[in-house]
Parts: structure tokens; sequence; C-alpha cells
């Protein structure tokens, strides 16, 4: 495996099985599952729902490609179609959120005749050649070398930056102008603004709700598309929505929305929303073997089934609403907390070094160590440094659940000051 293929822990978890919100390594360790294998698995694990999709479906046929009729396929793409709140849609499968976001680009590049795209700072939208070109955060961008030539836009991080100090109407007003003020050293002709409602790997970092709103106006005036990345911010995550995009309503759907992740609750399924005129821009063949595939798709079905069924939406919102109070009073009692963020179930907490606004990794990683001993795992991610604790557990998370999570959290954060 290559080098640049980094594990988490100083002894890095073979984990053997799980279920519901808690999984097991080799060693026979339970923990309670607060990363979901990076925001995946959405519902729960080993949900027996999904278990019987896969089996069933890989005992009829596991694959067929796109060049014979998929019936899981169609229906699935149908139901999304109709949750984008996208008119007209047209959705197209892949098999990660790489290759939905490569998607896309392709799309609005061509949709627009035009290679220069509009990006977030902080952002990160995936690990192939054009994604990468997109993706403002360095620890994540290997090359400066691109296909497109990108502009990077205030907003993403509120708290940090030379507006933070604004308040959210000024900090909007601040960002826009920031964009005109872009727009005026193009050529024109700019092909789309590519955004994450709330940055995932950026640190579950997001702009003041609306910010998105005041950006379309922008955006509009010049034909520009907005692509939404709801790779992380997708099916109800952060409760009080079903996409990131509606925490700035007024703006009305994206012209692009893309996904992947929790849909699949492990099956490789990504995929692109647009609008018929700009999916079907594209004059050349296109195909995703994999994409689309009928297990996939099955799970899909069933994964998506068991959240609309269980409100897990509306569980995000509650649970997660109990988790953040109860981590923002934790927060309040740790001198290195400098802010605890999020919405549903996406939590951040921001450690820096005491007294001051540094970035703090070591301290991050001590945490996340700390955490793990007491049977709890969480993720990290955050701008230049990796500092900011991520907490994104499945959607089924109970309230007892949440409580044993935070519990553990706080000792681990206090054993670590
Ligand atoms: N977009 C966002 C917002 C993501 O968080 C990720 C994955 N962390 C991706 C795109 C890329 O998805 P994948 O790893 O499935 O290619």
């Amino acid at each position: 495996m290559p080098d640049w293929l980094a594990l988490y822990y100083r002894h890095p978890i073979e984990l053997s099985h799980g279920e519901g919100r808690h999984v097991w390594d080799t060693e026979g360790n339970r923990y309670l599952d607060f990363f979901g294998g990076i925001l995946t698995t959405m519902t729960a694990h080993a949900l027996p729902e999904v278990t019987k999709a896969v089996a069933e479906q890989a005992g009829r046929i596991i694959h067929s490609s796109t060049l014979y009729l998929n019936r899981p396929m169609v229906e699935l793409a149908e139901r999304i179609a109709t949750l984008s709140g996208i008119p007209e849609a047209r959705v197209f499968f892949t098999t990660s959120g790489t290759e939905a976001n490569d998607t896309a680009l392709l799309l609005a590049t061509t949709y627009r005749r035009s290679n220069q795209i509009l990006a977030m700072r902080n952002s990160y939208h995936g690990r192939s050649f054009s994604t990468v070109s997109v993706t403002g955060n360095r620890t994540w961008s290997p090359t400066s070398l691109s296909p497109l030539q990108t502009l990077y836009v205030h907003g993403g991080v509120r708290s940090r930056g030379p507006f933070a100090s604004m308040s959210d109407e000024r900090f909007i007003e601040a960002c826009t102008a920031d964009l005109e003020d872009v727009l005026g050293q193009t050529r024109g002709g700019v092909a789309a603004l590519i955004a994450e409602p709330i940055q995932g790997v950026g640190g579950f970092t997001s702009p003041p709700d609306g910010l998105y709103a005041s950006f379309r106006k922008v955006l509009d005036r010049h034909d520009i598309l907005w692509i939404s990345d709801e790779v992380q911010t997708g099916w109800g995550r952060t409760g009080e929505h079903f996409w990131g995009w509606q925490a700035h309503g007024q703006s009305g759907p994206p012209d692009i929305l893309t996904f992947a992740k929790g849909i699949g609750n492990g099956m490789s399924i990504g995929g692109v929303v647009a609008r018929a005129e700009v999916m079907n821009c594209i004059d050349g063949n296109s195909i995703s073997t994999f994409g689309g595939s009928p297990v996939t798709m099955a799970v899909g079905q069933a994964n998506l089934n068991y959240l609309l069924e269980h409100d897990l939406q509306g569980n995000a919102r509650r649970v997660g609403g109990l988790l953040l109070e109860r981590l923002r009073a934790i927060g309040a009692t740790v001198d290195s907390v400098r802010e605890v963020r999020g919405r549903g179930l996406m939590a951040g907490i921001e450690l820096v070094k005491p007294g001051t606004d540094r970035a703090d990794p070591d301290r991050a990683a001590a945490v996340s160590e700390a955490a793990r001993e007491g049977g709890l795992l969480i993720g990290k991610g955050g701008g230049h440094n990796t500092s900011v604790l991520r907490i994104a557990p499945p959607l089924s998370l109970t309230v007892s659940e949440a409580e044993d999570g935070a519990h553990i959290l706080e000792e681990a954060l206090h054993s670590v000051g």
C-alpha cells in the first residue's frame, strides 16, 4: 500500500464486525462508533434490512452494467430525483464521491464551455486529478497541476480568517463582495461554484445560513452554475434539513447536487443529480462500469427506506441537538477547546494551544487516542492542521449512546487537558 494511505492511531485498529452503533476489533474490544467509517455507516452497522438486500440481490445477479435495464437503479434514481428538489432532474450513479464531483465538473465545464471554477477555501471534493484542483484544503491537494482554473472564495469558515469578527449579516455581505471582486478578475464565462454546505474534511465548518442564497443571486446574474457537494451533508445528517443546501433555502435548489457515502451504508454508491438540460449536455458516450450496480442499488433502496420510515433525520435533529448541547457544556470546561460547532449529527470540536488561537494537532491526536482507550472512535479534520475532532455517528444513535459517547469524550479531553 502507498505511504500516503494514513491509518488512525499509534496502534492501528483492525475491525472485525459491528452492530448498530458499535464495532469490535480483532482483539475483542468494543467501541462506540462516532465516525461511521467517515460518515458512511448512515443507518447502522449490520442493519438486517440492508444485509438482506445484499444477500437477496447477490443471489439474483451481482452485475449487469448499464447496457441492460436495471430495475433497482432506475427505481433509486427516480426516488433521488424527487428527493433532490431539482426540477426535471436526471441522476447518474458513480462509485464514489470523487467520481460524482468529477462528473459534476465535466457537466458544468461542458455546459458553460469554460474551465473556470469557483471553489471555497478550506474545501475538500475528492482525490482525483480534477477534484484535487478544486480542493482548497492544502493537506488534501497534492498537486497544483490542474485541468481547471480555480478561484477560491471566502465563506466556508465562519470563525477564522479576515471576516471572522463580523456579524453574520456583515460576514455574508463581505463574502458576497469578495465573490463579485473575484469575478471581476476573470475573463467572464465562469462555469460553476462548487461548495460543501458544511465543510467535512475541513473540520465541520460552515458559513452563516443564507450565504449561498446571497451567492446565488450573483451567480444567476452571470449564468454560473451552483454545485452543492452533499457527500457529507446529505440524507438528513444535519437534522434540520434533508440536504445541506436547504439551510440557504431562499436560494432554491442547486443546479447540480452530488452525493455518496451514507446512501450505500458502505456499499460504493456515488452520484450526481442535475437538471435535464445540464445532465444531457455531454455529446459523447459515457459510462461507469460499476456505477449503479444492482447490489449497491438494492442496498441504497433498503437503506433509504429505513432512513425515511424511521425518521432518522428527526433523530439526528433531536439526539444530535442533545449531543451538541452536552459537547458545548464540556467544551466550556476545557481550556484547549476553541469552539464546538455543528448541526444534527455532525459535531466538531476545535482544539488549540491553551491561551492562543493556534491549532494543536498533537493534542487532537492525543484526545483521539484517549477516546479510543475509553471505547469511542471519532474522526479528525480541519484546515492546515488536523486539530478538529469530528463526531458523526450513524443517524440511528440513541440518547443513551450519545450520553455514553459524550462521557468518554469528556474524560478524554480532561485527561489530555
Ligand atoms: N466530497 C466530500 C465533501 C467528501 O467529504 C468526500 C470524502 N471525504 C468526497 C467528496 C470524496 O468522496 P470519496 O472518498 O467517496 O471519493
